[in-house]
Order: structure tokens, then sequence, then C-alpha cells
């Protein structure tokens, strides 16, 4: 076992020499080994940004801005940088970056290392082959037009090394796979090379230079993701139980046996095994070709959601819930409800049971607010990924409440968070099913007659790892009084229910 130093020496030295005011214009970008020019820096929270526009630019791609964000076109690929947001989109993949992405003096800067992964790749989908890389500190002319590699200038700054430089351990090739067993939950990692991790109360830490994904085979078993000075930290813990980890050899391998707690052995109840789901006893073997629309009434319990106008959004998210089951199941679909009375769920139970239950379709059922004077009505359909914009965030923020505040045994870093939710869609390429689906959703709820308002966008925690096509319907405004009265009558609730069913159908059939 190995232990991983803080590369906080390195940082400090470069800190001094990139104290504001040095008279520095610009570190010097490479492509395939030619010099490209000058890009602009500026050090912000002891680390190194980039002007990614004027990047853009000197690669012969076309920035523009877009809503509040920033356009990166090269043929017919784009990047889209998004504020506030810690990833960006490449067409529907979201790269994670390492650090937020921000406007400053009319430029929008990316940290210097996610800087080049983005533009790598933008260049790479237009179809150009390239390696890029910092070269070292520019002096502010333009760039030279020759082939030869310019002399790097003699100044006391260099570009902020590759991780690999770092004296650390490097593993490759990382990949994760979850066994379940009667008495235990067996997690293994494969990797090539020296693989950095420590045992935790509950699980294990590892360290990696490119990010490690993997899906929470189980309620009881936390997944973190976290990046931090280039590096990637997961840590698997299950809460109370007694963990075990081994190492193997060819291939290498790291195995941690989360042995479960000897009441809660229940053979009967197998967690899921990705990327297969388990066996599920209490269901008929087979289907009959039925598709499973799995319905989650948002919020419960202690969680009343949003409050307004006498009236608690875990009541009525479930009386609209419990009629759109009835009306899917008279369609001729199978429905089933992550919660049939009053009571709490965390965010990811519910599409964890999703998942075990191997549902085709997933609709969590919510209602909107908005803050005192601000007035809205209609329904909302809601896809995970970047926000589409303030309000969808705020939104996103509002319904993520349970792991914002910390809950989940997080200090509440929003930042780290949004990150690894957004990091986690990479692997789930559902962002197309589920806009289809949002867009049947609400083609049925035009032609229902229901006040349909949009289709939209934000990283909502409840959609997180569903391994299906998923959406956040918000049925309407309760902050809003005439709406929140209408959103309580039993029959407008049918008439949602209804309609919505409708186009469940219309996607799954
Ligand atoms: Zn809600």
């Amino acid at each position: 076992m190995s232990r991983w130093p803080g590369p906080k020496i390195l940082i400090t030295v470069l800190c001094v020499f990139l104290l504001p005011g040095n008279a520095w214009a610009g570190w010097l970008l490479s492509e395939n080994g030619n010099a490209v020019g000058d890009i602009p820096v500026r050090e912000q929270e002891a680390d190194v940004f980039v002007s990614i526009g004027e990047m853009a630019r000197q690669l012969g791609c076309y920035p523009k801005t877009l809503n509040d964000g920033l356009l990166v076109r090269k043929g017919s690929a784009s990047i889209q940088v998004v504020p506030n947001a810690a990833a960006v989109w490449l067409g529907y993949e979201i790269i994670p970056l390492r650090r937020k992405a921000f406007l400053a003096d009319q430029r929008w800067w990316m940290d210097s290392e996610s800087a080049l992964l983005v533009m790598e790749k933008l260049l790479v989908k237009s179809g150009e082959k390239v390696r890029l890389k910092w070269n070292g500190v520019g002096d502010g002319s333009p760039a030279p037009s020759e082939e030869e590699p310019r002399p790097v200038a003699v100044k006391p700054v260099a570009p902020k090394p590759r991780p690999s430089d770092k004296v650390v351990d490097t593993a490759e090739n990382v990949s994760v796979r979850w066994g379940n067993h009667t008495d235990r939950i067996r997690m293994v990692l494969e990797y090539s090379g020296k693989l950095s991790y420590r045992d935790v109360p509950g699980g294990v830490e590892i360290e990696t230079d490119g990010r490690v994904a993997t899906v929470s085979p189980d309620p009881s078993i936390s997944i973190k993701t976290v990046s931090s000075e280039g590096r990637w930290r997961l840590s698997a813990v299950a809460s109370g139980w007694v963990s075990k980890s081994f190492e193997l050899d060819s291939p290498r391998r790291l195995v941690i046996d989360f042995m479960r707690p000897s009441s809660s052995v229940a053979p009967e109840k197998p967690v899921l095994a990705s990327p297969k789901p388990a066996p599920i006893p209490h269901k008929k073997p087979a289907r009959k070709g039925k598709p499973l629309v799995v319905i989650d009434a948002g919020h419960g319990g202690k969680d009343p959601g949003a409050v307004a106008n006498g009236y608690r959004e875990k009541i009525i998210a479930l009386q609209i819930a419990k009629r759109l089951a009835s009306h899917v199941r008279a369609l001729g679909m199978d429905a089933r409800l992550t919660r049939d009375d009053d009571r709490y769920l965390k965010l990811n139970t519910r599409t964890t049971l999703a998942n075990r239950w191997d549902a085709d379709a997933f609709v969590s059922v919510h209602l909107n607010a908005l803050p005192k004077g601000r007035h809205a009505k209609g329904v909302e359909i809601y896809i995970m990924a970047l926000p589409t914009d303030k309000d969808a965030m705020a939104l996103a923020k509002i319904e993520n409440a349970e792991i914002v505040n910390g809950s989940n045994g997080n200090g509440g870093d929003k930042t780290d968070i949004l990150l690894s939710i957004l990091g986690d869609m990479q692997q789930n390429n559902k962002i197309q099913e589920s806009t289809s689906f949002a867009e049947a959703l609400f083609s049925s709820g035009k032609s229902g007659g229901l006040p349909m308002r949009r289709v939209a966008q934000a990283p909502f925690y409840v959609l997180r790892g569903a391994a299906m096509p998923a959406v956040l319907l918000e049925t309407g405004f309760i902050s809003e009084k005439s709406e929140a009265r209408l959103l309580a009558n039993p029959s407008y609730q049918e008439k949602l229910a209804k309609a919505m069913a409708k186009g469940i159908a219309a996607y799954l059939k």
C-alpha cells in the first residue's frame, strides 16, 4: 500500500512566480510540436487559467458568446462553456473540468489542464489529429508563422507540469466491477502500474490521474469523486460496515470487500451487480413484453419539498404519482412507485430502485416553486444535463437540497457536487433518449390541454445514475395560488396523469 504526497510545494513555487503584476504575457501553446502562439493567462486561487477564446482563435476555431456562455465551433463540432459549471458540453458528451470556467475582463478563463483536454477533444472531433502542449512562457509577440519551434523565453515561470511529472503513483487503465454475495459486496479495481490508495473506515479511497467512473450497486455504499490539484480521488464507503482490502496479481487488482452487517444479510433482496441487473425474485421472471415505468413521487416523510399556499409538495406529488401509475397500467404498461405512502427516501435510492427493477423509463414527479414576487405557471419537463439557464439551475439546487445541505455526509461544496453529478453522466449516454422521452411527454401534454411550459435541463441528483430514459416532471407551480389549488384538485390531477401516461405510452410503444 502506498500513500500520496501532496503536490503543495509545487503549487507554492508556481504561486511565487505568478503573483499578479508580473510582466509575462502568456503561455506558449504548441500543436503537434509546432508553436501556435501566446495565450493570455491569469492566476486565480493558486491555479493557472488560460483564455479559452484566444486559444480557440489561434487554433482556427470560432468562439462566440451564446446565452451567458461561450460557444466554440470547429467544422461541425462545438464545445459549449456554461457559467458556474465545472464542465463543458462537447456535442452530447460532457467533459468535467478541473475547475469552474469563469468570465473576467471580457474573456472566458479555463484552467490550463482542462483547456488542453477540451480543445484537443474538439479538434479530434472535427477530424484533426492533434496533440496540444504548453511549451513555456511566451513574450507577448505574435506567433511565428514558420514551422520551426521558437525558443522558450527565459523567464522564471514554468507551465504547470502534466500530472505524470509529479512523483506519485500512477495507475493506468483502471476499471471497476462489482460482485454481490450473501455476506458481502465486492468491489474489484483492475489496473496496470501502481495504484495509490488507502483504507478508510467502511471502505477505501483511491487516487488516480484520470477519473474512474463507477455507479454504486447498493444504496448502502456511497461513491464520491472529487478532483483536486490535477488528481482524482474516489471514495467508496459503506458507513457502519466493516471493509477489507487486499491486492492480487496478474492482472493487478485491488479487491475491497464490504461486509454486510449480519442483521442486514438478506439474500432474497440481491443488489445490482453492474453492469447487468441482478435477478428480481419478487417480480415475474418475464414481463410478457410489457414495459415497466417507475414513477417516483418526489420528497416524502421528513422532507416536505416546496411548501406554499397551504399545500405541501410531497402530498400532491404522491397523489399525482398514484394516478399516473394507474393510467400507465390502463394503457397496458406496468408501473411501480418508489414510495406509495408518506415516507422519506434518499435521492440515490430512487434511481437505484428503478435500476434494480430494470425499468424502461423513470419519471420523478414534483411541484415547482419560485421565490416571493416571481410568478410562473405551467408544466416543465427536465432532463439531467448542464443547466438551460439560471432558473433551471436554481430549481436543481432546490431539488438537490438533500446533498447540497450536506446530509450525505458532505460539507456541501456545491462545486464538487455539481462536478461529480455531471461527471457521472459521462457513463450515462441517456441524454438523447431522455430528451426524446421528455419531448413525447411535452407534446402529449399539449394535446391533452395542459399548460405546457417547456422542456429544459439541469443537473438533478435524483436522475443521476438512472440506467434508462429519465425525466423530472414539474407538474406546476405550488407557489402560484391558482395553480396550487388546481394541482390539489382531483379532476385536474386526473387530466394531468392521463396526458402524461399517454406520452409515456407514445414513447415506449
Ligand atoms: Zn421537488
